[in-house]
């Protein structure tokens, strides 16, 4: 018999319950034993689908209250000293205060779970002494065990990937850690084995990256340990996001089983099991089922891939289960209603991933025809999408062939445009200018729901993003910025608005994922071929433009953004769903250029967020996000300025390619790694427009014009202050009225004072 197991399920609930608990009970509207009893009923609720689903292997101890890495480091007690904690299991007040931050205490930092768009909280190692508080995942266990009869999989992140995530420590001081940690797990393994666990997942997701000689130490250590204490308990050492970085040392680790993802990481993993084999003695974890991904699995294609497998691995060694956890897709599809047919056929969300994930071992159990009207149901619904007409648009495939064949380029190279835009422009040196958007009120979002709700007519709707846009053009003159925007008032989010205007986009009405807390994110869906179908932004940007002399910059989302901010179809490869969306965005921009608009923003802030996993892929990658900027902004006249703008990441590894993107201006945030990007640029030289983000948008304070001078002096140390722009370090859209305004003065200010200091 073929088991069936699965490796988390998303705890956001079908009607994003999770996160309405969470936030009632940070806003003081639920006592803690009244969210303890809500938050145990949705955590029941998910581990009753799986058990009626027939998943032989359920995950436990996967849910949480807030982050599963952040669970892990209160479990052994790291807590950063900034917040009053004295032993003993941490209470909420404590683990929400590490996640949001107290009025004492500054939160930790929080940072992207790998290559997802999840974030998790990091644990910082500063001297605290790390005692085992609680044993979460045997509490986990218990409780499945006592209410629903399920015999659960307790899932624990293993201590090489926590450490690894860590922060607080010294290379050198890595290992201390690691002893200091090993026997506290162990800990957790015994009351584990004690309680008559049969099966614990440990986590190290780690290993698909870079794995040294010294980690494969590591591991024989962490694991001999582990088996010696526990010899009875299974463990199953999992691995997800990409294949494993040196394949044999890792399946010869003292473990009874070894989880391998055979969707991101299949190329690498399948080569890798073909020539090494696989050890007579372990169970092999088959990642089949994309946890990532929302599209229904071709099940034939994945039949065809176990049965290679079992002919490496026995049957009754194998089990079927998903890449990853499902924490990273929607809850069920059964609630959407408005898609099309043949999209709504083709998708499977984390319960439908679970029914899947039971097909399969049902028929590498029974045989195949015990499955053959299911099979059949997919053939057809496979079959619908590929043969749909949003997936054949034969004129986009041949348009997008052509032009992404040579490598685009602007007419004239950045020093030639530059005089010729310096001629036409004529601006002051170090322009000021803004990121786009300005601080969405209530009043404008109350404006935007009336309208979506039809309460309001189109022609009202539009009289009131058009006083927004005078306001505010009045407002940035008479503070004295040079280079103007709109303020992107007709925007919920930066790439909805695109999708809902593009072809070959759908959008969900429960698609929910968990981006980082309580914070959940519904990502368009990139089902068929990107078709631009009308202007999107000339409207507004060239009324904008009507009222002011001084020019506005027309305000678009960049192709790598759309993309890695999508979910996006997986039948053609990421790199030609970029050139779609780039040639798309490439009539966008001639539309505005031809509106007479002079300046373009195609902004970017996503683009180091695509980076794969593994080191020798990331090249590839960038040289196809920087052409598809390229194609996107190429076209244009040598006067018309092409701006960029990056922000979230840390981008002083990869200013070359930024630079490659050739952009006549980018911004670019640096409250988050201001002394990092400053070194690079000592390090390498950048040779076209360039504003470092003066002050963080992301706190209310206004910031001192004496802050602002510091930070352009030292940006000005290194980079040519003909070539410096001035901003503030990204949009402005979630600040107030008040102190934005406030915040434009001071720094127009700190421009006069460096214009009157380097001119002079
Ligand atoms: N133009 C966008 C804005 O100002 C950029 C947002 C971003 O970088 N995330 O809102
Ligand atoms: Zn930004």
């Amino acid at each position: 018999m073929v088991k069936s197991s699965n490796l988390g399920y998303p705890r956001i609930g079908e009607d994003r319950q999770w996160k309405k608990a969470l936030e009632a009970f940070w806003a003081g509207k639920i006592e803690e034993s009244e969210f303890h009893q809500q938050l145990q009923e949705i955590r029941l609720n998910h581990l009753r689908k799986q058990q009626e689903q027939g998943i032989d292997l359920i995950p436990v101890g996967d849910f949480s209250y807030y982050d599963q890495v952040l669970d892990t480091a209160v479990m052994f007690g790291i807590v950063p000293k900034r917040f009053s904690y004295d032993g003993g299991t941490v209470p909420l007040s404590v683990y929400y205060g590490i996640a949001r931050g107290t009025k004492e205490a500054t939160a930790s930092e929080m940072t992207k779970w790998f290559n997802t768009n999840y974030h998790y909280i990091v644990p910082e190692f500063d001297n605290t002494t790390p005692v085992l508080t609680e044993n979460k995942p045997l509490i986990a266990y218990r409780e499945a065990k006592e209410k629903l009869g399920i015999a659960g999989k307790p899932v624990i992140l293993g201590p090489l990937t926590f450490l690894k995530l860590s922060k607080g420590y010294t290379a050198a001081q890595f290992d201390t850690w690691l002893n200091i940690l090993i026997p506290l797990y162990v800990e957790v393994l015994e009351q584990l084995a004690a309680e008559g666990v049969q099966w614990v997942q440990i986590d190290e997701p780690s290993l698909v990256t870079k794995v040294s000689n010294e980690d494969i130490q590591r591991l024989n250590k962490i694991y001999s340990a582990f088996t010696a204490a526990v010899p009875n308990l299974n463990i199953l050492l999992q691995t997800y996001f990409e294949a494993v970085d040196h394949y044999e040392d890792i399946v010869r680790l003292p473990v009874q089983g070894i989880g391998l993802d055979f969707v991101h990481g299949l190329q690498g993993n399948l080569q890798a099991i073909q020539t090494l084999g696989f050890p007579t003695d372990k169970v092999l974890g088959a990642g089949v089922i994309d946890g990532r991904g929302i599209w229904k699995a071709d099940v034939r294609e994945k039949l065809a891939l176990l049965d290679v497998l079992a002919a490496i691995v026995p049957a009754d060694r194998l089990l079927v289960q998903s890449s990853c956890s499902l924490l990273h897709v929607p809850v069920t599809v059964k609630r959407e209603t408005k898609l099309q047919p043949e999209l709504l056929g083709a998708l499977a969300f984390a319960d439908e991933k679970l029914e899947e994930i039971q097909l399969l071992a049902k028929a590498l159990t029974d045989g195949k025809e015990s499955v053959s009207s299911e099979l059949e149901q997919c053939d057809a619904a496979i079959h619908a999408i590929k043969h749909s007409a949003a997936r054949n648009r034969s004129d986009i495939q041949q348009t997008v062939a052509a032009v992404s064949s040579d490598s685009p380029a602007r007419k004239q190279p950045f020093a030639q445009r530059n005089i010729a835009q310096a001629a036409k422009w004529n601006l002051p040196i170090f322009p000021t200018t803004t990121i786009g958007s300005f601080p969405q009120s209530a009043e404008v979002r109350k404006a935007r729901q009336l309208w979506r709700k039809g309460e309001w007519k189109e022609e009202q709707y539009a009289n009131f993003i058009r006083e927004q846009i005078d306001l505010w053009i009045k407002l940035q003159e008479e503070i004295g910025i040079d280079v103007l925007v709109h303020g992107e008032f007709e925007r919920t989010d930066m790439v909805e608005f695109f999708g809902e205007k593009l072809g070959g986009f759908a959008f969900t009405q429960h698609g929910w994922v968990q981006s980082y807390g309580s914070r959940c994110v519904k990502p368009p869906v990139i089902y068929g071929d990107v078709a631009f179908v009308a202007p999107m932004t000339v409207e507004e940007t060239k009324y904008a433009q009507s009222k002011t002399n001084r020019p506005v910059k027309g305000m678009l989302t960049g192709p790598i953004t759309i993309m890695n901010w999508s979910f996006v179809r997986d039948d053609i490869s990421r790199e030609q769903i970029a050139y779609q969306l780039a040639y798309a965005l490439r009539l966008e921009v001639e539309a505005l250029e031809q509106a007479g608009i002079g300046m373009i923003q195609v902004d970017e802030p996503a683009v180091r967020e695509g980076l794969p996993l593994k080191a020798e892929d990331q090249a590839a990658y960038l040289a196809w996000a920087v052409k598809a900027f390229r194609l996107t902004t190429s076209t244009v006249q040598d006067t018309t300025q092409i701006h960029t703008h990056m922000c979230y990441c840390e981008f002083h590894d990869m200013i070359d390619s930024i630079e490659a993107m050739d952009a006549d201006v980018i911004s670019i945030e640096t409250s988050r790694s201001h002394g990092e990007l400053i070194h690079s640029f000592e390090q390498n030289t950048y040779e076209l427009g360039i504003g470092l983000g003066v002050y963080d948008i992301h706190s209310p304070r206004v910031p001192q014009v004496e802050e602002m001078t510091t930070m352009i002096d030292r940006a000005l140390r290194v980079l040519d202050p003909k070539l410096f722009w001035i901003n503030p370090d990204c949009g402005l859209k979630t600040r107030g009225y008040e102190e934005t305004v406030a915040s434009l003065r001071n720094m127009v200010e700190a421009t006069r004072i460096a214009r009157d200091k380097y001119t002079a």
